[in-house]
């Protein structure tokens, strides 16, 4: 091996997500794991990160202490209740951070314009390749397909997920409502229940479902006058999203600052 190790720090390691990227750390040949960060107080505090990924001792233990380390990328799948602190901790360090925390605030959403000033941030409500190719399917198709078909989309995660709609779902509503010129927060219809009246035309319909342990399923149709068209991704198993997120660690390493996606990590911004 003689290219030089990528260190990558994990925040969230305890959670389903964090363990993932221990694995994928630990199976790739080109990174180490450098820290790995939980909740302060939280069970996973003490423990090795190899072990509670369900493998082997590897002799890093969770700490509750980011103190990223040049060299190194931060990679947080976590909550939000922290989120700034921790792009603070990495903008003031000069280190590039990954960011899949979902569910962010506008004041979360504000700061890391901010940060992208000094470092390179890449944000992604979700980190799959096939998510990032269906957003920009759904731009194109409702681009192409004009103000008479209806958009409507469902999504369906496991029963431990906490925001709702999910950050990807809201995403594609937003690509589809860009490519049609319309603003997303004015035609998203996620509360149908409390409404006696007929579809608008302009809304765009989200519904979230929950239950057993899909890691994530986003379906967007376009309904036309006697005929449909579906786009379905389905996650089979969220390696798919550390893979993706460890992709764009890698490619932030030598990036200069900036905010970025998974459209500026796979090269197809235009
Ligand atoms: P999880 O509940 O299994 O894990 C979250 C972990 O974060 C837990 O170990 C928890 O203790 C830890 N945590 C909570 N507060 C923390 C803090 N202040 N500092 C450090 N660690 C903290 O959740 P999960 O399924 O792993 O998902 C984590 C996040 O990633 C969610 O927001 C989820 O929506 C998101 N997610 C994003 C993608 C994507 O591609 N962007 C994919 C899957 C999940």
């Amino acid at each position: 091996m003689n290219q030089r190790m990528l260190s990558i720090i994990i925040v969230g390691a305890r959670g389903r997500m964090g363990t993932a990227l221990i694995r994928e750390v630990m199976d790739s040949e080109d990174m180490t794991l450098g820290a790995c960060v939980d909740r302060s107080g939280g069970p996973g505090i003490g423990q090795d990160a190899g072990r509670l990924a369900g493998g082997p001792e590897i002799g890093v233990l969770v700490t509750d202490d980011l103190k990223p380390r040049r060299g190194s990328v931060v990679v947080d799948f976590s909550l939000p209740n922290a989120t700034e602190a921790r792009i603070r901790a990495c903008v003031e360090q000069g280190i590039p951070l990954i960011i899949g925390t979902t569910g962010l605030s506008e004041e979360d959403d504000k700061l890391l314009v901010e940060a992208g000033e000094s470092i390179p941030i890449v944000y992604a409500a979700n980190f799959s390749v096939g998510v990032t190719l269906l957003l920009q399917l759904a731009g194109e198709a409702a681009a192409a397909l004009g103000p008479d078909w209806e958009a409507e989309l469902f999504e369906l995660h496991h029963r431990f997920k906490r925001d709702s709609p999910s950050g990807t779902a809201l995403r594609i509503g937003k690509a589809v409502a860009d490519a049609s010129g319309r603003k997303f927060s004015e035609v998203a219809m996620t509360d149908r229940a409390s409404l006696r009246r007929a579809r608008e035309k302009q809304e765009i319909g989200v519904v979230a479902l929950r239950g057993g342990d899909s890691p994530g399923e986003h379906t967007l149709m376009f309904l036309g006058e006697g005929e449909r068209i579906e786009l379905t991704h389905r996650a089979g198993d969220r390696a798919i999203f550390a893979r993706g997120a460890l992709r764009a660690a890698r490619w932030a390493a030598t990036q200069p600052p900036g905010l970025y996606d998974m459209f500026d990590v796979l090269g197809l911004r235009e």
